[in-house]
């Protein structure tokens, strides 16, 4: 297990500090000894600096929460350290104003201390101070004397505090307010993996596949309930179940879907998704609904999800604007309709003919050699983009047995239903055949079949621009063509058929032009493009149909090429 970039602990909790300065842009400043960052313009109305820290790890809080809107100052300590109270006492002495420091700690047992302390130090210094501690961790709420840990809550805190400090609030109303939003605030976390190491990249524990840490927490210790994974929406349902059991909001609830740091985008907008549709299906109101990594734990796979019971009067403090690279821009939940749906999902056929039934099996059963044969150079999804092309040609057809109409379904599911390059070019295929059927009369379907496929070889480059030997279906496509020209073939026959076979076969002593094999160059050479593969399978099913022939010469030839290499 390796990182991108082997550290040592104390210089990577620094670097990214100063990084962070960086990142803030005018006005927020970088202390090295102590470390902390801080603003020397707070906004004018400020009369309390709010300062916060915490051990690094948890980027971007707690120093890219700096700025406008947001916090004074923050001091981070080592990689899950708490910070010393000599930089929390010289953050907040840099930073204070004239009623005083307000602290926002989370509660861990070296913060806590710290801050305690350096408050001290501060108070003899005549500043005032005062402590909003945040206890918001569902996985620690039987942990005894120490109560909850802090964490992802202490992102919405910190963002309606800094909002509402610089509409000026006091001391006493800023602490009030912070300890009601602590409050009303509850988060649970599951990750799959631990966060690795920034030392020797080791995993912190192990989690067997298969399974969750539920209600782990943000430093990198194992959760005390370890569950087997479900699907998404049992997952979902489970975490709100447990925000949500004892929870009254009548004015609704502000949302937090929280990366730990190891976590894509697109997973967090799932999951915000299925949160929001759980809090919906349960009649609980959504007021703002925000997904990101804002409280990670270096790069934890995993994520938190943060209900608060909303306040009126604070909405407005959260929606605020303000000037930080690290906290969240929350808009107002609107939910979300969806204008443009063609319903063609619902409602659609399952009684397919035969063949296209049969079709529809066969490629479920090729399904994955097709992705293993383009995850070799490609992607991964070719398998899934044809099964979801026959798919929905199903649902488009009946139970009628009639080839051209199938050919048909087939060519305009492949154009609409499906991405990637292939769908689209597979629609042409399947629509240069499915034209000349529907003119041709049913004697002189091979024929049809074959000046289709011309056709669609035409269409094909004209779309893609691909060449024979460029490792595409051009290869396959062209071969029947080139070897019925030569012949003077007048319809598709099973010549044509081992033809097709031997074109896809060849691409895998290929290099890509075209397509994403292009950018594996000789990686992908020794085994064959799927693209043409799947062709090459399209011809031998198409003259079986055509001629009612059953020998299974050319589906042996075919497993043979999706089981080499
Ligand atoms: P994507 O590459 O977008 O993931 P698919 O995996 O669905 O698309 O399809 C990959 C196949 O598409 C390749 O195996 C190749 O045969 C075919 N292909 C890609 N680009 C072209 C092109 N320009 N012309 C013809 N076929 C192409
Ligand atoms: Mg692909």
């Amino acid at each position: 297990m390796t990182v991108l970039f082997i550290a040592d602990r104390a210089k990577r909790a620094r670097a990214g500090l100063s990084g962070l300065a960086m990142v803030a842009g005018e006005g927020v400043e970088y202390s090295s000894d102590p470390a902390y960052l801080f603003t020397r313009r707070p906004a004018e109305g400020r009369r309390v600096a709010l300062v916060s820290g915490g051990g690094a790890g948890h980027e971007p809080m707690h120093g890219g929460f700096v700025g406008r809107g947001g916090l004074d100052a923050a001091c981070p300590g080592e990689i899950f350290t708490s910070p010393h109270n000599r930089q929390i006492y010289a953050a907040s002495a840099q930073v204070a104003l004239p009623d005083g420091v307000l602290h926002i700690v989370k509660n861990y047992t070296g913060d806590v201390l710290n801050f305690s302390i350096a408050a001290e130090r501060l108070r003899a210094d005549g500043i005032a101070v005062e402590q909003v501690l945040v206890d918001d961790d569902w996985g620690s709420r039987d942990a005894g004397k120490v109560g909850r840990r802090g964490t992802a809550a202490t992102v919405i805190v910190e963002k309606v505090l800094g909002a509402a400090a610089d509409a000026g609030w006091s001391l006493a109303e800023l602490a009030a307010l912070g300890r009601d939003v602590v409050a009303r605030s509850r988060t649970v976390a599951v990750a799959s993996e631990a966060h690795r190491s920034p030392g020797d990249g080791g995993r912190a524990f192990e989690v067997s596949p298969g399974s969750l840490e539920f209600g782990v927490g943000i430093h990198g210790e194992p959760a005390r309930e370890r569950i087997d994974v479900t699907d998404l929406d049992g997952l979902v349902d489970r975490m709100v179940d447990a925000l949500t059991a004892d929870l009254s909001a009548p004015e609704g609830v502000v949302v937090l879907v929280n990366g730990l740091g190891g976590t894509g985008q697109l997973e967090l907008l799932h999951f915000g998704d299925a949160a929001a549709r759980a809090l919906m299906a349960r009649r609980v109101p959504i007021r703002s609904l925000v997904t990101g990594a804002y409280c990670t734990a270096l790069d934890m796979r995993g994520v938190s999800l943060t209900v608060v019971d909303a306040d009126p009067e604070w909405l407005p403090h959260w929606y605020a604007d303000h000037g930080t690279p690290g906290l969240p821009r929350p808009t107002v939940f609107a939910g979300v309709d969806d204008v443009h749906a063609t319903g063609r999902e619902e409602g659609a056929s399952t009684h397919a003919s035969p063949w296209l039934q049969n079709l529809a099996d066969r490629t479920e059963r090729l399904r994955d050699h097709f992705n293993a044969l383009d995850q070799a150079a490609g992607d991964g999804d070719f398998g899934d983009n044809i099964a979801v092309g026959v798919s929905h040609a199903v649902r488009r057809g009946d139970a009628e047995d009639d080839l051209v109409a199938d050919l048909g379904h087939l060519a305009s599911a492949f154009l609409d239903d499906v991405g990637g390059s292939s769908g689209p070019l597979l629609g042409l295929v399947f629509g240069g055949i499915a034209s000349r059927a529907a003119d041709a009369p049913g004697d002189a379907l091979a024929g049809a079949v074959l000046a289709g496929l011309g056709d669609a070889l035409t269409a094909v480059q004209r779309a893609g621009g691909a060449q024979r030997g460029d490792r595409t279906l051009v290869d396959a496509l062209a071969a029947v063509v080139d070897d019925a020209g030569r012949r003077d073939v007048e319809g598709l026959d099973g010549t044509s058929v081992l033809a097709a076979i031997e074109g896809a076969g060849a691409t895998a002593e290929m290099v890509g032009g075209r397509g994403r094999a292009a950018y594996v160059g000789e990686r992908a050479i020794g085994r064959p493009d799927p693209g043409a593969v799947a062709v090459a399978w399209l011809c031998a099913l198409l003259w079986q149909a055509v001629t009612g022939d059953s020998s299974d010469q050319a589906d042996t030839a075919l497993e043979a090429l999706l089981a080499d290499g």
